[in-house]
Order: C-alpha cells, then sequence, then structure tokens
C-alpha cells in the first residue's frame, strides 16, 4: 500500500499561498506599486475597475525587466532584492519575498508588459492560474505595465469572501493614498472606473500632505520634526479639536513604508492625553526613520506590521516629541460664547489657529531672566533647579524686585477674582487661569522632574513635626518612604505608627505639612483603585492636588506673576494632571463679537 502523504501540486500549493499575500483587490495593489517603486518609478499610474475585482493596472516608468526576467518573476521565490541570508537583516527595498506576483498569478489572468532603458523590444507576458499562456516580444514603452484581470476567478471562496464594491473601492484608495504620501517624489494618477481620483506632480512631502488632506485641513496641522542619532521623526500632527472619531486619518510611516504599530499609536494618543474629547482619535501622518538592521519586517506576508528592535525607547521618543511639540504651539483653548438662542457658555473648546505668538502669551519669557529671579527662599533651603518656588508667605520673596519691575515694564495687567481665578490681558484678548489646578501641574511636573531626576528639593523644618498614623497609613509611609524622599519629605519613623516630618518638599507652605502629608495619602489611596496609575504618578499626582494653592487663597500680584510663568514652562500648561482645563482664553475678536463691534 502506498503513502496517504503527497507534496501538494505547485500550482495548488500556489494558490493556497496566493491568500495569505492577496487577500483583496487593495493588497494586489499594494504589492504592484511596491514593485513600481522599487524599480525606481518617478510615476506611477493606478487603474481599477470594478473596485479592482475585475481590473487592475499599474504602470510605471521605471527600470523594466528582460525577457529572461519578466517570466521568471512570476515563479515563487523569485526576487532580484535579496539574495544572502544576511540581506534579510537590512532590508532597504519594499519587497523582498518574491511572491508577489507569483501569487497574483496564480489567481488571476495577468498580462505583463515591460522594457528595459537599453532595449528597443520589450517582452510581453500573459498568465493565468499560475501558468505561462504567452511570452512575446512586443513594442513598449520604457517600464512596466502589469494588468491583472478576473481576481480570485479561480478561488470563488475567496471571491465570495470579498466586502462590498464600496468598501473594497475605499481600500484600494486607501492603498494609493498612503503611497502617494509616503512619495511625494513620485507622480501618481489613480483611476476608478474611469473616473480620475488622484491626479497628482511630483512635490515637497509638505505639498503632498496638502494635496492629499485639502487647503482647509492643512490649516489644522501642526509640523513635528525631530533627529537623532538613532531614530527621526517628521510629519504633521492635528489640532486637539481636529481629533476624528475613527483612526482612519493615522498614517504612520517607517522607512518609507505604511505600517501598522499599536505602540506607537498609542504613544502619539498619549501625547494629546485629556486635550481630546472622549471617544476621539488624534490625527497624524509622521514619517519615522531607523536603520534597517533595527527593525524586522519579515513578521508577516503583507509586510504591513514591523518589529523594533527597541520599542519602549521608540515609545518614549514619540511621546515626548509630540508632547513637546503641541506643547509649543498656540494651543490655549479659547471659549466660542454660546449663540443667542441658547444663552449659554458653549463648552466647546477651540484652538487658536495662527502661529505661535511668544508675546501672546505671558508665559512665553525669557528663561534666563527666570532662572536670575530664582534664589534660595532661606537660609538652607536647597534652591529649586526648575525655577522659582511660588509661596504664600511671605509674598515678597516669591519674587523680588526686579521681576516686579519687569512686569509694570511688560505693562502685564493681570487681577485675581473671587480668590480663585487669574484673569489676565494677553495680546490676543483675555486669559483666565485657575490658579489652584494652575499650580497642580506645575507642582506635578516637579514631583515627576524630582523623580526623574532623584534630586529631592526640600526644607527643613525649625520645628519637626510629630505625626500619629493610623497603623494603614503608617504601612503606607513605609512603603512609599523612598519615593517620599525623593519628592522632598524628611521623615523619621518613631514608634509604632508615628512618624516625624523633618523636612519638607521646598514648593509646600510651612505650617500645613502635617495636612498636607495626611491629605496626600489619603489621596493616594482614592487613586490607587484606578488599576493603570503607577505608584510614583499616583504620589506625584496627589501631592500636587493637596499640595497646591486653593482656591479662596489670596495672591498678591508677584505671586500670580510667578504662577503663570512657571505654568507655562510646564510641559503641557493647559490641563491639569486630572484632565481639568487650566487656561481660558477669550479672543477680541469673541468680545468685539459679544459686543456687536462687528
Ligand atoms: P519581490 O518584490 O518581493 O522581489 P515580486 O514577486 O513582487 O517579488 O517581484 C519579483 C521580481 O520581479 C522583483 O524582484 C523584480 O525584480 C521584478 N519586478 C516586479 N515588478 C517589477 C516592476 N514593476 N519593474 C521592474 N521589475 C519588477
Ligand atoms: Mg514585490
Amino acid at each position: 500500500m502506498t503513502g496517504k502523504i503527497h507534496i501538494l501540486r505547485s500550482d495548488l500549493a500556489n494558490k493556497i499561498a496566493a491568500g495569505e499575500v492577496v487577500q483583496r483587490p487593495a493588497s494586489a495593489i499594494k504589492e504592484l506599486i511596491e514593485n513600481s517603486l522599487d524599480a525606481g518609478a518617478a510615476s506611477v499610474f493606478v487603474r481599477i475597475e470594478d473596485a479592482g475585482k475585475t481590473v487592475i493596472q499599474v504602470v510605471d516608468d521605471g527600470e523594466g525587466m528582460s525577457e529572461e526576467d519578466a517570466t521568471m518573476a512570476f515563479r515563487r521565490h523569485a526576487t532580484s532584492k535579496i539574495s544572502v541570508p544576511e540581506d534579510l537583516e537590512n532590508i532597504q527595498t519594499l519587497g523582498f519575498r518574491g511572491e508577489a506576483l507569483a501569487s497574483i498569478g496564480a489567481v488571476s489572468q495577468v498580462e505583463l508588459k515591460t522594457r528595459t532603458a537599453h532595449e528597443d523590444v520589450g517582452t510581453l507576458v500573459r498568465v493565468e492560474g499560475d501558468e505561462i499562456k504567452e511570452a512575446t516580444r512586443i513594442a513598449c514603452d520604457r517600464g512596466t505595465s502589469v494588468t491583472v484581470r478576473n481576481l480570485f476567478y479561480n478561488t470563488p471562496a475567496r471571491r465570495n469572501f470579498l466586502k462590498s464594491q464600496q468598501t473594497e473601492r475605499k481600500q484600494a484608495t486607501d492603498v494609493v493614498t498612503r503611497m502617494a504620501l509616503a512619495y511625494p517624489n513620485v507622480s501618481w494618477k489613480y483611476e476608478s472606473d474611469g473616473e480620475i481620483m488622484l491626479n497628482l506632480a511630483r512635490t515637497s512631502f509638505e505639498g503632498r500632505v496638502q494635496d492629499i488632506v485639502g487647503k482647509k485641513a492643512f490649516d489644522q496641522l501642526v509640523p513635528v520634526r525631530e533627529t537623532t542619532e538613532y531614530v527621526s521623526i517628521d510629519g504633521f500632527i492635528g489640532r486637539p479639536d481636529f481629533a476624528r472619531r475613527n483612526r482612519t486619518d493615522q498614517f504612520l510611516f517607517l522607512n518609507g513604508r505604511f505600517i501598522v504599530n499599536r505602540a506607537i499609536n498609542h504613544a502619539v494618543f498619549q501625547a494629546y492625553e485629556h486635550l481630546l474629547i472622549k471617544g476621539s482619535f488624534p490625527f497624524f501622518i509622521l514619517r519615522l526613520r531607523v536603520d534597517p538592521r533595527q527593525i524586522d519586517v519579515n513578521v508577516h506576508p503583507s509586510k504591513l506590521e514591523v518589529k523594533f528592535e527597541n520599542e519602549s525607547n521608540l515609545y518614549r521618543f514619540v511621546l515626548s516629541v509630540i508632547r513637546r511639540t503641541l506643547a509649543t504651539h498656540d494651543l490655549v483653548p479659547s471659549v466660542e460664547m454660546a449663540d443667542a438662542e441658547s444663552g449659554a457658555m458653549n463648552a466647546r473648546l477651540r484652538f487658536g489657529g495662527q502661529a505661535p505668538d511668544p508675546m501672546a502669551i505671558p508665559g512665553q519669557i525669557d528663561l534666563d531672566q527666570l532662572f536670575r529671579r530664582a534664589r534660595p527662599l532661606q537660609e538652607g533651603v536647597a534652591v529649586n533647579s526648575f525655577g522659582p518656588i511660588v509661596r504664600r508667605e511671605p509674598a515678597e520673596r516669591i519674587v523680588p524686585q526686579e521681576a516686579e519691575h519687569s512686569a509694570a515694564q511688560d505693562g502685564r495687567a493681570i487681577w485675581q477674582v473671587h480668590n480663585k481665578y487669574i484673569l489676565s490681558q494677553i495680546k490676543t484678548g483675555i486669559m483666565i487661569v485657575d490658579q489652584h489646578v494652575a499650580h497642580e501641574r506645575i507642582l506635578y511636573e516637579r514631583a515627576i522632574a524630582s523623580f526623574e531626576n532623584n534630586l529631592p528639593a526640600s526644607q527643613q523644618l525649625l520645628f519637626p513635626q510629630t505625626v500619629e498614623l493610623t497603623p494603614g497609613d503608617s504601612a503606607l509611609v513605609r512603603d512609599l518612604l523612598p519615593h517620599l524622599e525623593t519628592l522632598g519629605f524628611v521623615l523619621k519613623p518613631f514608634g509604632r505608627n508615628t512618624v516625624v516630618i523633618e523636612g519638607i518638599p521646598a514648593d509646600v507652605r510651612v505650617g500645613s505639612e502635617r495636612k498636607i502629608l495626611q491629605d496626600l495619602l489619603d489621596e493616594y489611596r482614592n487613586n490607587e483603585h484606578h488599576a493603570t496609575v503607577d505608584a510614583r504618578d499616583n504620589l506625584a499626582k496627589s501631592f500636587a492636588c493637596k499640595a497646591a494653592i486653593k482656591a479662596g487663597d489670596r495672591l498678591s500680584v508677584q505671586e500670580m506673576i510667578g504662577l503663570i510663568d512657571q505654568l507655562f514652562l510646564t510641559t503641557m500648561p493647559y490641563v491639569c494632571p486630572h484632565g481639568r482645563p487650566v487656561v481660558v482664553k477669550i479672543s477680541l475678536e469673541e468680545l468685539d463679537k459679544r459686543f456687536g463691534r462687528t
């Protein structure tokens, strides 16, 4: 008796393998375009009919193929792009698996016309269901034209699996759009059922982004750029109110390849923390460049996913670049007053559309000047390296003379209203700051910085304070002791449930240290239920919340100026660590409108 196992016939094997590479018309289009780009095309023409189900044609003016190569190209694992295993570690082309043409040829009727620059005649190859039906010499333009007819004609299951015409067409359009974004120096033409969908001349990256998103949307974007030795990023991100309801407007390119990467997407999303309305997603078009040796694109046949050697570093890099970009642009929420009918304030936040104006925000001040103002508050107090320290008592010490001077020179008009809000005139209108959350943001960032630099800034108490704690709190203090010390607390356990406070963070007002410690522990407990927060972040938030000046605290002019100056030195001045807005801006235009001065 003969065995039951046999090797699959190659046409059958190819049909099976085709399913991985070519799932739908859009995946065939993607593979064909990648081939055109790898061939150095300067212009690419894509045509589909019936959402790509009956016809897909991709024409390029790239290097073309010889007659021999043109038939060879349809064999599985036939490629000109890599040859030795080491090449796989350093992939510089979009394709490399040698599977696309074989896969497409196995499940459709393909006609390939191609000619190289140094040949006068070209080659025509006709393939149908994995069989070469014809190979002849013909006259044709330099470059390559591949026409794919009746995709999945011999795999009805696949064909039936396709989604609606509309969905498949959208997928196809998405592929061409991504490619056009990634390759602005190539001209693109894209036609669907005879209708021209895209017709793009070669241009700069910026020009291409504008072509794709439109002029109006482009004005809502902010440029991003950063280069380090290992990685570079550039592109555009949307202002927070330009956010989307879904993730379709998120374009991430890695070394010229559109990729999907949850970690990086999340890093961008995270950078927008609290700036987005719940359930919305930031718009972005970002290009990352890293050494090909640091990545593995051979994870999936579609090459959509990529493995990074050091994903967590990349995550932090993207997070900090996007955060900084958002912080340095004028994203102050401004209030749009309600229309006459409703009479109520419209809570919708709008973000200034103009370029950042250094004079518009009082916080955009001379850093040197700020550091000159920072000086020891009293003997033995560590100088906080992050700038002057806002304190309530005594007011004169907070911002020494020259600040008062410069405030007067700046002609800054600033008032405290209801001991709660700071109202100030800015170039574009007025700005209202919530004093508690503003201070909270400042203290939070200092706390995080202390953790990161491990440089506690503390002040020695003249009269150490003894605090009785519950057994639970006492245990918590012991757990958190190293972190509390980094924050600037100097705590000495004394007996079972007693602790002596010998020093407190430099920013905490003397006199309320007991209460602050107690409140901080309570707050820490409350936050602990949120599974996501880590101990240090929780501690920083709790500390900031409890040590910050409160609504009801009176502030002097110098204190208000100090507070606002420091607020705008934080990375995210517009939202407090809990996500509440810190600043509200009302533009002159808005005021003019309200007073009928139009
Ligand atoms: P891969 O791109 O992974 O090498 P493909 O099956 O997509 O595999 O293509 C096989 C080979 O055919 C390529 O390596 C390339 O040499 C050649 N080829 C395919 N398309 C083109 C094209 N548009 N222009 C020039 N050469 C092409
Ligand atoms: Mg290819």
